[in-house]
């Protein structure tokens, strides 16, 4: 049986996995130590929790566990990450590279700098929605910091050249910070192939709870520094001071395992279903993918729908699968997305742009009733 609504939203957050729920519980319940408790065993327990979930998260990027810090989150990572580079680093330049379709959480921060006189380059993005190398090249400056580029774009899924900006960055003594939050746990990510000095990822984009997220920090070839931005009792190394959500952290560590075990296999299952969704789609007419269908997550397919007034399809879509447009907001005028737009797509299209993210429990069926219902509400909308 169908349930509806169905859900491809999963670009915006995922359900928890029940393996997850499972390894968190004891930590909501009877084992409801504070890691920094040295003189039990309650506290000892929830150490230990911690303990391994580092390590499981660092077995996913590649990293060493004592380069893990657990934070809030994405955003709250991104913001150490950023601001702590530049605060401690103050004296060597104050010169930030990062680019049009970063997420808000990098633009936002980065324009927040900028009020205290630190120089933002906004690199602009090719119609494909990948940076153009010779443009990053030509943005370095003595006095760079800090490079700044998102993995995978989390409205059109587009992969950026990691391993190559890495290079450049090592190669001029610049730090680069990738904002991997939406390809940890779909494709292989990893810190020293891919020259990544700084990466953050998010537990509810894996199949784990929301609240809690992790910030790689480097600590050889080069050591990386930063600024801490809470502080407190110097918990996390004195990078993020606050007593440790154990619960969340614990369920950040078996879905960064649940990912890096079933990688493989779930990222060829999903890319069928999303190929299948896509192609159909696409075959109907009018329907363009928006990014480079090369160098994507296997997971989302963004889509622009000529041929239809206002917001009406989004509308109609929505009543039976959970979607969003490439739109940043859904009030009553909504701006077309930040991202449509930096790619070059007019503003009349990008707001008649979906994004359809499948996940670990999408089932054919699913994609089959969303081709169908597409299908027909197009159709309709389109008087033909
Ligand atoms: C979801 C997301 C964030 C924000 O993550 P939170 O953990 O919700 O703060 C940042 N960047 C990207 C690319 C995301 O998809």
């Amino acid at each position: 049986m169908l349930n509806l609504p169905i859900y491809l939203d999963n670009n915006a957050t995922t359900p928890i996995d029940p393996a997850v729920l499972n390894a968190m519980m004891p930590y909501l319940t009877n084992q409801f130590g504070n890691a920094a408790s040295r003189s039990h065993s309650f506290g000892w327990v929830a150490e230990e929790a911690v303990k391994l979930a580092r390590e499981q998260v660092a077995a996913l990027t590649g990293a060493h566990s004592s380069e893990i810090i657990f934070t809030s989150g994405a955003t709250e990572a991104i913001n150490l990450a950023i601001k702590g580079v530049i605060e401690i680093y103050a004296d060597s330049g104050k010169h930030i590279i990062t680019c049009a379709t970063e997420h808000k959480a990098v633009l936002d921060t980065c324009k927040h700098l900028e009020k205290s006189g630190v120089e933002i380059t906004l690199l602009p993005v090719q119609h494909n929605g990948i940076i153009n190398i010779t443009d990053l090249k030509k943005a370095i400056r003595k006095d760079t910091l800090l490079i700044t580029v998102m993995y995978a774009n989390n409205e059109t899924g587009v992969l950026q050249p990691i391993r190559e900006i890495g290079a450049i960055a090592r190669e001029h003594n610049i730090l680069f910070f990738t904002d991997a939050t939406q390809a940890v746990g779909k494709i292989p990510v990893h810190v020293i192939e891919d020259n990544i000095d700084l990466l953050c990822l998010s537990a509810h984009k894996i199949y784990g709870p929301k609240g809690i997220g992790a910030l790689y920090v480097r600590r050889k070839n080069p050591r990386v520094r930063l600024s801490p931005q809470i502080d407190g009792g110097g918990h996390e190394k004195g990078l993020r001071s606050g007593t440790l959500n154990v619960p969340g952290i614990a369920a950040l560590g078996k879905a960064a395992e649940l990912c890096r075990s079933q990688m493989q296999e779930e990222a060829l299952r999903i890319k069928k279903l999303r190929d299948k969704l896509e192609y159909a789609l696409v075959s109907i007419g009018g329907v363009t993918v928006n990014g480079d269908t090369a160098h994507r997550l296997p997971n989302v397919t963004n889509l622009s729908f000529s041929n239809i007034k206002g917001n009406q399809l989004l509308t109609a879509i929505t009543k039976t699968i959970a979607v969003s447009s490439g739109s940043a907001c859904t009030s009553a005028n909504p701006e077309p997305s930040h991202v449509l737009k930096a790619m070059g797509i007019a503003d009349e299209l990008a707001k008649n742009s979906i994004r359809f993210g499948l996940g670990r429990f999408t089932t054919g069926e699913e994609i089959e009733y969303c081709i169908e219902e597409v299908t027909r509400i197009l159709k309709k909308l389109r008087n033909v």
